[in-house]
């Protein structure tokens, strides 16, 4: 059935009948729960912001219909949707402008938790993730160790309570609103390269110190973590003793989201486009890159729906993200040239004369995105390691 509820993101679905009815049920929960009057542009790229009274009370809608954490096992909350559900409700909340719960959380601590973790890990920190009352970090890069978390040096040494972690993490996103962190420690002798192991704590544990570093785009979204001796229950061990490695090599098997960015991106092309008028290259610049979302979309649906066969392609995870990330480059670098002189390099000078931002609303989020985005090649593994998988799992190199 053709559908075309926003004729600027077209797009033609054949719908069954019971998926016309979730799409509206969805669609309403989505206008009473994020009304029209809250929304406002969002970025493309994560923001560690605190959530205003707005977002919570759309987080509490979510957890109460159940709606919080669609992949994750039925026992945990999940919601057990096909892929065409999943990428229905991934497509209506982009449409929608609205915001995501904690990704770090939702997408990939919890998931862990749901797999690796002991009946009272799972009783103790999956509700708070589900409700979107605990947000998470991760803290597993090291000043010396990044690609390589072989040469991760923190060292958990067996204590009276359990473990006492000590060393230095660094770039933890989020860390600064963070009540908890997932950490990598080593718990057998240095430096073999095993001998990893993963941790669950309280960031407000004695000991743990957060050191906030303020990044281009202004805000204090990444931190060094210090770990002075913090002193964590054996219960915090998350997955088996020195076993971490093989953990983080089979992670894509172990339920992690799968992100849809194709329909936020396609939010954000059309804004582009609206501006383009007018501006022949510009017009041209933003088609090319409408054709290259396009294509991202299909490889994110090809994604879930193998997913559905309980099939997972590697190489096809790595084109994901790589594509994802030119694409995101590409938007952030356009939004900046139609930006002119209202793409804001130093809002706050502006904000501390009292004059506030000037141009479109949109200014402050796409120069952030913009700068934010130039990242999005090294976090998560460099771009140069999903190509090195790519080549291992295609080439067998
Ligand atoms: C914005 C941002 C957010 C981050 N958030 C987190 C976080 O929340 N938690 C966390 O633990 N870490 C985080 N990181 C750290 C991130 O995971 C590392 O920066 C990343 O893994 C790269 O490690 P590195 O910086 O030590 O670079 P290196 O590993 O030293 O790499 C340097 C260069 O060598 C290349 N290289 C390395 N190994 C290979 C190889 N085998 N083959 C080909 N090329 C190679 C890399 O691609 C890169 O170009 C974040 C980083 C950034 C920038």
């Amino acid at each position: 059935m053709p559908e075309s509820r926003n004729p600027s993101v077209a797009m033609h679905l054949d719908l069954s009948d019971a998926d016309a009815e979730f799409l509206a049920d969805v669609r309403a929960f989505i206008t009473r729960h994020w009304p029209p009057s809250v929304r406002r542009p969002r970025p493309v790229t994560a923001p560690d912001g605190v959530p205003g009274p707005a977002e919570n009370a759309w987080f509490r809608a979510l957890a109460a219909r159940g709606w919080a954490v669609p992949h994750w096992p039925p026992e945990h909350g999940g919601t057990c949707w096909p892929a065409a559900r999943r990428y229905l409700w991934a497509r209506e909340t982009a449409l929608a402008e609205a915001p995501d719960l904690d990704p770090c959380g939702v997408q990939l601590v919890g998931p862990l938790i749901c797999a690796l973790g002991s009946i009272q890990q799972q009783r103790r920190w999956l509700p708070g993730i589900r409700e979107a009352r605990a947000r998470w970090c991760l803290a597993w890069s090291e000043p010396e160790a990044g690609s390589d978390l072989s040469r991760v040096a923190t060292r958990a040494e067996p204590s009276a309570a359990g473990y006492r972690l000590t060393g230095m993490k660094s770039w933890v996103a989020g860390a600064r609103h963070a009540g908890a962190m997932l950490c990598l420690a080593r718990t057998g002798g240095a430096p073999e390269p095993a001998g990893l192991s993963l941790f669950l704590l309280d960031v407000s544990l004695p000991g743990v110190r957060v050191e906030p570093i303020v990044t281009l785009d202004g805000s204090a979204g990444l931190a060094n973590v210090d770990l002075d001796g913090v002193d964590v229950p054996a219960a915090a061990l998350l997955g088996p003793r020195d076993g971490a490695l093989e953990v983080l090599a089979r992670l894509d098997q172990l339920g992690p989201a799968e992100p849809v960015l194709a329909p936020r991106l396609q939010v954000h092309v059309e804004r582009l486009k609206s501006r383009a008028a007018g501006d022949q290259d510009l017009a041209r610049q933003a088609a090319a890159l409408e054709v290259e979302v396009a294509g991202l979309e299909a490889l994110e649906l090809r994604i879930l729906s193998q997913q559905d066969e309980g099939r997972r392609v590697p190489a096809l995870v790595a084109m994901r993200r790589l594509r994802q990330v030119r694409v995101v480059q590409r938007l952030g670098e356009l939004q900046v040239a139609a930006l002119g002189h209202y793409a804001l390099p130093f809002p706050d000078v502006l904000l501390i004369d009292n004059e506030g931002p000037i141009g479109h609303d949109y200014a402050l989020v796409e120069l952030a995105d913009m700068l934010r985005g130039r990242s999005w090649s090294i976090d998560g593994g460099t771009s140069e390691l999903h190509k090195n998988r790519i080549a291992g799992t295609i080439l067998g190199f």
